[in-house]
């Protein structure tokens, strides 16, 4: 398949679901004299146990991973995640792997998956590589796949016991506003471990080093650190105008939603125990 694509060159495009790459074609704004299908190619789908991750293959819908048992399992708020991609429509041909390598700046799993820790498992021929989820974006509508590279498959690491995630988004149109996902992780009661995801209101979806100040926050101090962590995110991101939100309003957006997550996430963090 990489084979292929390298020889047609620019000629080609792949394509899984086609509910991206066929609507910027019918639109005129991208053409190709040859897509490649990569629906077809096995290796590319299925969710399985792999090296203590959950590798979900990149040519899996968002319907079924948020319907898998074992992703349900391993990591529910992927799931929840994974429901509230779009309309059923998209849910049932859009994949996982379409979503991320068109890196349309509104992406729910693309900022999920950064405060999740995942990798993006790449291939290219015989060459396999691991990218972290925080670098695989490289802009709006780019990522730092090679020409003829394939996303093959997206590797969601262990959660220890207390590890809580949450996602949270706002949509004014089809495509989030504002996506934000937190992960917080409880040893003896205080957090030892915290990331904070923000998305969909900058080019590109980022970690945000605020998260690092609710590190030793027990419960009876976790709110008020989640509300500066908060507007910490919230005056560091890089937020772009888009016509319906001023930059002002996206960073209040951020707050609130990065406040939510973090809840969310600790309260998800303490009911597994610690
Ligand atoms: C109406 C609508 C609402 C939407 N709402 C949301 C939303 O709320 N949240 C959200 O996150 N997304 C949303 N989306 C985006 C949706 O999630 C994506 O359209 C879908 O997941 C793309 O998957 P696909 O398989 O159809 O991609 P395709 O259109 O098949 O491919 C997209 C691009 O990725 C490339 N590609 C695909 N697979 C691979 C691979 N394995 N390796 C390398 N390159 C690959 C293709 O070459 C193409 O450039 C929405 C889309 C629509 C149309």
């Amino acid at each position: 398949m990489s084979i292929l694509l390298e020889e047609l060159g620019d000629d080609a495009a792949a394509y899984c679901g086609g509910t991206e790459l066929l609507l910027a074609m019918k639109l005129g704004l991208a053409g190709y004299a040859h897509l490649v299908d990569l629906k077809r190619v096995a290796g590319l789908h299925g969710i399985t146990r792999h090296n203590g991750s959950l590798r979900i293959g990149a040519a899996t819908t968002h319907q079924e991973i948020e319907s898998s048992p074992d992703v349900r399992a391993w990591c529910p708020a992927m799931a929840a995640m994974s429901s509230r991609v779009a309309n059923l429509r998209v849910r049932s041909v859009g994949t996982l792997g379409g979503n991320l390598c068109f890196a349309d700046p509104h992406s729910d799993p693309a900022t999920f998956l950064i405060a999740a820790g995942a990798a993006m498992v790449c291939q290219k021929g015989g060459d396999t590589r691991r990218v972290r989820a925080g670098e695989f974006v490289a802009g709006p509508y780019q990522t730092v796949l090679e020409p003829g590279e394939l996303l093959v498959a997206v590797e969601l690491p262990v959660f220890p016991d207390a590890t809580g995630l949450a996602h949270v988004r706002m949509k004014l149109h089809e495509r989030p506003a504002v996506t934000v996902a937190a992960m917080v992780r409880l040893t003896d009661g205080a957090v030892s471990d915290a990331r904070l995801a923000v998305g969909s209101v900058g080019v590109v979806p980022e970690s945000s080093e605020a998260a690092r100040s609710l590190l030793g926050a027990g419960a009876a101090e976790f709110g008020a650190r989640a509300d500066a962590c908060a507007a910490e995110a919230a005056a560091t991101c890089s937020p772009m105008s888009d016509g319906d939100c001023s930059p002002e309003y996206l960073r209040h957006l951020v707050r609130v939603h990065s406040n939510r997550a973090l809840t969310a996430a600790f309260a998800a963090a303490q009911s597994k125990g610690s």
